[in-house]
């Protein structure tokens, strides 16, 4: 019998957002129409939840409100700084980019970009765990970089990054340094003046907000050329009529994660290792990728020997369990996982790892269903494997 309860283990996609963020949603979709940029009551109030929104997003990762700047989401704010920083750099004639292998596609995709342009990219290599060694940064950067782009933490093995050492090297370059921190915000604490970089992206819907919504954080004096042009929204850095009501919910979301963080993270990595536990010892053939320290609290990615890992996944979803092979932008390719490769694993191994993602919502039982599912499930299917093998 299919099991009718869903069960959602794919928060580093997109997470549900929380009550109190679709209800201010709907509220002021429904009683505040007003243009944030417009100068009547209508128009005052309107900006007066915008800035709402700035201060709770700013607090979120220790800023100041007046150097966040909303965007449409994640893919938005990692274009803005990339782009944007490099038609800064281009009069002062650098023309050199360092990244790492484990980039989300809305970096990678956008340097492939610039580099068409004329632009040099260095692509670095990550270690067996996933980290970036700074010495290796620093072999690669020079007084040619304009910028480099390392991400906090890593959206299929969830490996945090050495932000701060990183930065440093850059900054020793003349460099400026920009990190995607979709992943880690909201699930551990992120603080710019700690991790000491230029430029931060964020998004709404990996933290309980809502999709289509994120924000940049641009150090005070960093200077980027906005590639949204238009009115002066923004402080003239991104044109556009603001989305308020989404944004008041990112704001709420960013509230939410703040105030719960220090008691929600260790309980889902309790839960997150609870699994890992169990499959270890409950399954054979399986091992855990990625930096088991320096990870975020709710990621788990797993290989299983002798498996698709599609197979496995369509298994799990047909038993009422979501989860992903990794980057929910690339999953239906069927190609290896390039964050697995860059991390210079064996072949087989990049196609048989899923990730199993947690959130705050997630429970004991929940884990307890799907560890208890896992060893048949796995077992049937490298029976078919084994079967198919031998026919050929
Ligand atoms: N960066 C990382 C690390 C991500 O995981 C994602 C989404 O999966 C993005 C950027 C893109 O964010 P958005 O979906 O808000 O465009």
């Amino acid at each position: 019998m299919r099991r009718t309860v869903r069960i959602y283990l794919d928060h580093n996609a997109t997470t549900p957002p929380y009550p109190d963020v679709v209800e201010t949603i709907a509220r002021l979709l429904r009683d505040e129409f007003g243009n944030a940029s417009s100068v009547h009551a209508f128009g005052q109030r309107a900006k007066a939840t915008l800035d709402r929104a700035r201060g709770q997003i700013a607090s979120l990762i220790d800023a100041d409100p007046s150097e966040m700047v909303f965007t449409s989401g994640g893919t938005e704010s990692d274009n803005f700084a990339l782009r944007g920083a490099a038609e800064a750099a281009e009069p002062g004639g650098r023309r050199h980019i360092v990244t790492s292998g484990i980039e989300h596609e809305a970096v990678l995709t956008t340097l492939k970009a610039l580099e068409r342009r004329g632009w040099t990219i260095d692509v670095l290599s990550v270690g067996p765990r996933g980290v970036l060694d700074p010495d290796v940064l620093a072999h690669a950067v020079s007084r040619q970089t304009a910028l480099v782009s390392v991400m906090h933490a890593n959206n299929e093995v969830g490996t945090i990054q050495p932000i701060a050492a990183l930065a440093a090297i850059a900054h020793e370059h003349g460099a400026l340094f920009h990190t995607d921190a979709v992943q880690s915000a909201g699930k551990i604490p992120v603080s710019v003046r700690r991790l000491g970089v230029d430029l931060l992206s964020l998004s709404g819907h990996k933290f309980g907000g809502p999709k289509g919504t994120g924000a940049l954080w641009i150090k005070r004096g960093v200077r980027l050329i906005p590639f949204m042009t238009g009115g002066r929204q923004e402080r003239s850095r991104r044109a556009g009529t603001e989305n308020v009501p989404s944004l008041a919910g990112l704001g709420v979301a960013a509230e939410h994660v703040r105030a719960t963080l220090a008691e929600s993270a260790p309980a889902i990595a309790a839960l997150r290792d609870r699994l890992e536990a169990a499959v270890l010892r409950d399954v054979p053939g399986t091992a855990v990728n990625g930096d088991p320290a320096a990870r975020v609290p709710n990621t788990s990615n797993i290989s299983f020997d002798g498996i698709e890992a599609e197979s496995l996944l369509i298994a799990l979803d047909l038993d009422g369990v979501a989860i992903s092979t990794g980057s929910a932008c690339s999953s239906g390719s069927l190609e290896p996982s390039h964050v697995l490769r860059a991390m210079g694993l064996a072949h087989a191994r990049t196609r048989n790892s899923l990730r199993f993602s947690l959130g705050p919502s997630t429970t004991a039982d929940e884990i307890d269903y799907v560890a208890g599912r896992l060893p048949a499930l796995v077992s049937k299917l490298r029976g078919v494997t084994r079967m198919a093998a031998a026919l050929r």
